[in-house]
């Protein structure tokens, strides 16, 4: 059996696309996984299908949250030859009781690894645009903790010495106690009027900021609805997060987006809708899968030669011909001769990085109108190649018949709902999201499929849809359509998302 290990983890403070690269590769390796309770969860779906996910705030067996019960099951993982990461919130040595679970794992013989990660003493301020140092304002910055009260004898800070620290202070876990910190600051010789900010759920969907001087923080902080987790800071840099508080005027800021999409395309439009702020929920509403049986398949890309055209209605069309054209000795040469139609943009894009360029791109991305264009183009009589998934309409085929082609359809690859995408959808929809994301006819039945068929899980959501094929799909099924993409483009459906948020 080979040796465990424990990696110790830093998260970073919310955003997940702040956790490190190698953090990122160790996530995917792990064969556990102990995570914080503050921790987004999107960063789990990094793991393996097959890794433990243990949320130490809650132990199966009902012990609450414990230390020894974390160090324990590290221990015992690590034992049993697992590589186990341990994933906490911000950096694992702030505050994070990092240094007695690497004491325990040490103590017990495991070998450990430590990976720091952004802590929110740093990313909170950075997000809501105040620089702990500035060549003007602060040339240091202190980090403590607002946990130690200021009347507890035992353990309390000398708030006189803390009062005289030159530049910037932080304050981590000070919220409960935020007018007495600022009253003890106060009263220990820092003027009252220090500028001072309060950042809480800092780098994530929630975060609230206030600024105001150490005299009336805890009274703005109060009133501007802000909560724990929250980072304090008093400096004269808090005055600079009037003017540059960059995070919370992202158009999309704050906005929880679904996106129902293959998981093999939602790549784009999530990082695009993130990159605006929105917080983005990624559902896999439609897995492209292998065929079982390629026969059929393997017959027509053998008899290429036997088409006139070759219709693709889907990027994930166009790899599974290429794909399959490879597997059986083949190659894009086979495509000589023949004239090729696609559905929209994406799709000629996915041929182009293949090397062929579409010969019939329609006027818009819907089927129809690369039915009638196809049938302007003269096809009466000709041999058609249309590959498709299992689950294609029968509108395009139609058209083309009717137009006189020869239409040979062919299955190119399946579509499945992935079971797991059930408890996902109908959590998040639970929980509450702004506007849901379509891409096509199909994502909207899977979806509704994923939620049972129960359309009120989305009454109070923006139904956001890429086309008018895609919108008729969703009123059919009872949805109300909120958002249609001027163009049937990525981007297009996010300048309507941004349009109808900014209203
Ligand atoms: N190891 C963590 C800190 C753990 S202590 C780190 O490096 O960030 C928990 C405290 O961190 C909270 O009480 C709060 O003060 C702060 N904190 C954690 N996440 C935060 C966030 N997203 N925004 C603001 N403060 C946060």
């Amino acid at each position: 059996m080979s040796e465990g290990r424990v990696y110790l983890v830093g998260a970073g403070p919310g955003d997940p696309d702040l956790l490190t690269l190698k953090g990122l590769r160790l996530l995917r390796e792990a064969d556990v996984v102990v995570y914080d309770r503050l921790i987004d969860k999107r960063l789990l779906d990094h793991c393996k299908s097959d890794a433990e996910l243990v949320d130490a705030g809650k132990f199966p067996d009902g012990r609450g949250r414990s230390q020894s019960h974390i160090n324990n099951l590290l221990v015992t993982s690590a034992r049993e030859g697992k590589r186990v990461v341990r994933l906490k919130g911000g950096d694992p040595f702030v505050f994070g009781r990092g240094g007695e679970e690497v004491e325990a794992l040490r103590e017990a013989g495991i070998p450990f690894e430590v990976t720091p990660g952004v802590t929110s003493a740093v990313a909170a301020p950075a997000y809501a645009g105040i620089p702990l140092t500035h060549r003007d304002y602060s040339s240091a910055f202190t980090v403590i903790t607002g946990s130690v009260a200021p009347g507890r004898q035992d353990m309390e800070h000398d708030w006189t010495v803390i009062a005289k620290m030159p530049g910037t202070l932080v304050i981590l876990m000070g919220w409960r106690q935020l007018a007495e910190i600022a009253d003890a600051l106060i009263v220990a010789g820092k003027p009252k009027n220090t500028p001072a900010a309060v950042v809480s759920w800092g780098a994530t969907v929630h975060q609230k900021s206030a600024s105001g001087s150490l005299d009336t923080i805890a009274e703005v902080a109060k009133r501007a609805g802000l909560g724990a987790p929250a980072a304090i800071i008093v400096g004269d840099v808090a005055r600079m997060h009037d003017r540059l508080n960059w995070y919370e005027e992202m158009p999309l800021f704050g906005r929880r987006i679904v996106v129902t999409r293959t998981r093999q395309q939602a790549g784009r439009l999530s990082a695009l809708l993130a990159e605006l702020g929105a917080h983005v929920l990624e559902i896999p509403a439609i897995e492209v899968q292998r065929l079982d049986e390629f026969s059929d398949l393997d017959l027509c890309l053998r008899s290429l030669a036997d088409f006139d055209w070759i219709v693709f209605t889907s990027a994930n069309a166009v790899r599974a011909v290429c794909d399959r054209l490879i597997e059986i000795g083949m190659d894009i040469r086979a495509f000589h001769g023949l004239r090729v139609a696609v559905v929209g943009k994406a799709t000629a894009l996915a041929l182009l990085a293949r090397g062929v360029k579409a010969d019939l791109v329609p006027s818009s991305a819907v089927s129809r109108r690369l039915g009638e264009e196809l049938v302007e183009q003269g096809i009466a009589g000709r041999n058609v190649l249309l590959p498709r998934s299992e689950i294609a309409s029968e509108e395009l085929p139609r058209i083309l018949s009717a137009g006189g082609a020869v239409v040979r359809q062919v299955d190119a690859y399946r579509t499945v709902l992935p079971t797991e995408s059930r408890e996902m959808a109908k959590e998040a929809f639970s929980e509450g999201v702004d506007a849901v994301t379509f891409a096509s006819s199909s994502s909207v039945n899977n979806m509704l499929e994923l939620l049972d068929g129960d359309a009120s899980y989305l009454s109070e959501v923006a139904v956001a849809c890429i086309g008018p094929v895609t919108a008729e799909a969703a009123s059919g099924r009872g949805l109300k359509v909120d958002i249609v993409a001027k163009e049937a483009t990525i981007a297009s459906l996010i300048e309507s998302l941004v349009e109808h948020f900014s209203e």
